[in-house]
């Protein structure tokens, strides 16, 4: 009989804690005990993953009228109704949530809807006042948007906002270049909202292949975003600020978004200046411009625990924090932030400490998509990135697919490889086409084994179709 209450407690229902949790009761016998402050699921649940996917689906028929037209179909443009949209999603993710407590009850996870600190190497805190010991603890606590440190910055929106908007915007300014600035960029515009976008780098989708984000980046502008690359606000504050007029403020806090969202598209218009001199006003701003881990007020650091470069807890290989008995998994270690890393990150920990088998995670050769219109399906390194480590050929091609020029599209799709001279490998595989994130998937499964350039080449197309350029490309366009 253990001296814990637990023998593993869990901080954080999110995708890593859920999966860690529920393996451990389930599968491996151990008493699981799980602390949750907010919704079951987490981000990816609640406010990323899910959500957004399903609004990529919503923005993507927008452009489906006009190609049914060309392909012969007697159709009208229809109007977009957010209301009835949000109705829907909210009672997806409403079930979704259920799932998740569902699944932890029935691995027999004690669930505590409350905050968790950690008091010391053995035991946390619940903001219930309740105090449980666990022979090990693990922290997945996530992350959460940062707003930039500016003046009036809580008038912008984050990402977490974007899901409970009362209406759309009739315009939007975007600040940031990583993928969910662009998704949502795309998101918003399918949606009929006027999308403009700051990024202050000179390109978008940074660390990710130069060609596959300039073609991302064209398409977006070509679609009608107004992304402006090398920019960034200066100075924002509201267009009709009471003071100018001697009244007092008006709150800034927007009651429709309920009490931790604290702005959306509001009564008075946004004025914003960017670096560039421009001075325009917007119906909303997104800040989108980087996410922190959750480590804030955790009693990380007095019971010993490290943390590194923007508040991330420290853990080795095996994700173990240097207290022996406190692990951490998931974007609270900020190392690769994907729903499925976090799992996997989940599934080792379980294996290391209750199975015995002691496993690292393998955060090599991960696949991954970024869902603009068009999509990016990648995986491995980019061409600037192979070509710093070693000699590498590039195979690539791009060209205006069937069903898009067909209905005169300007629409147009990349495939490209990146091949070691040496060993033949493909060390990169980079896709922006519609369904890039499907294909990357199934691409993945031969680059992760090692594939060569001449398995791919060795493999028969499908006939038509997008993807077998990927097994047709004979000549390397250039070699570095
Ligand atoms: P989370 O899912 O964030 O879960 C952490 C949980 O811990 C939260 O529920 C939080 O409320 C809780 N918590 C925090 N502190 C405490 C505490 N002290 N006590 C109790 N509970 C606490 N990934 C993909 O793979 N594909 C995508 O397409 C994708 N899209 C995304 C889109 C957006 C807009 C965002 C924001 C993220 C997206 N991600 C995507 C990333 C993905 O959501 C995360 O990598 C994933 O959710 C990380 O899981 P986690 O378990 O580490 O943390």
């Amino acid at each position: 009989m253990s001296d814990f209450d637990y023998d593993l407690f869990v901080i954080g229902g999110g995708s890593g804690g859920v999966r860690a949790a529920r393996v451990a009761a389930g599968e491996t016998g151990a008493k699981v005990g799980l602390a949750e402050m907010d919704r079951y699921g987490g981000t990816c649940v609640i406010r990323g993953c899910v959500p957004k996917k399903l609004m990529v689906f919503a923005s993507e028929y927008a452009g489906m009228p006009a190609e049914a037209r060309a392909y012969g179909w007697d159709i009208g443009d229809g109007v977009f109704d957010w209301a009835a949209f949000r109705g829907k999603l909210n009672t997806e993710l409403d079930r979704l949530e259920g799932v998740y407590r569902k699944l932890l009850s029935g691995s027999g996870v004690d669930s505590f809807d409350a905050r968790a600190r950690l008091k010391d190497a053995h035991t946390v805190e619940l903001s219930t006042g309740e105090v449980k010991t666990a022979k090990h603890i693990l922290i997945a606590s996530g992350g959460r948007p940062v707003r930039p440190d500016m003046p009036n910055a809580e008038l912008g929106m984050v990402s977490d906002d974007l899901f409970h908007m009362e209406r759309l915007p009739k315009s939007i300014l975007i600040v940031g270049g990583g993928y969910i600035a662009c998704e949502f960029a795309c998101i918003l515009h399918g949606l009929g909202v006027e999308v403009t976008q700051y990024y202050r780098g000179a390109q978008i989708l940074r660390g990710f292949d130069d060609e596959a984000r300039g073609l991302i980046a064209d398409a977006m502008k070509e679609r009608g975003i107004d992304l402006h690359t090398g920019t960034n606000i200066v100075e924002m504050h509201r267009s009709h600020d009471p003071r100018e007029e001697g009244l007092e403020a008006a709150p800034v806090e927007d009651k429709q978004y309920g009490g931790d969202h604290h702005a959306g598209p509001s009564d008075g218009a946004i004025r914003v200046k960017a670096t560039n001199g421009n001075i325009r006003e917007f119906d909303a701003v997104l800040f989108a411009t980087g996410r922190a881990p959750n480590t804030a007020d955790m009693g990380l650091e007095e019971a010993g625990v490290t943390l590194g470069r923007g508040g991330a807890i420290e853990v080795d290989d095996y994700s173990q924090t240097k207290v022996p008995s406190v692990y951490a998994i998931g974007d609270v270690t900020n190392r690769v932030n994907l729903t499925p890393v976090a799992i996997r990150e989940g599934m080792a920990f379980v294996e290391t400490v209750f199975r015995g088998n002691p496993t690292p995670v393998d955060h090599a050769l991960i696949p991954s998509a970024v869902f603009t219109q068009p999509e990016m399906g990648t995986i491995g390194l980019s061409e600037e990135a192979a070509a710093e480590q070693e000699e590498i050929e590039v195979y690539c091609t791009s060209f205006r697919p069937m069903q898009t020029a067909f209905a005169d599209k300007s629409d147009r799709v990349l495939m490209k490889l990146i091949v070691s001279k040496a060993s033949r490998r493909v060390l990169g595989c980079h896709i922006v086409a519609p369904g890039a994130g499907e294909m990357i998937q199934l691409a993945g499964i031969a680059i992760k084994m090692g594939a060569t350039k001449e398995d791919f080449d060795r493999t028969v197309a499908v006939h038509p179709t997008m993807s077998e350029e990927m097994v047709t490309m004979r000549n390397p366009i250039r070699t570095a």
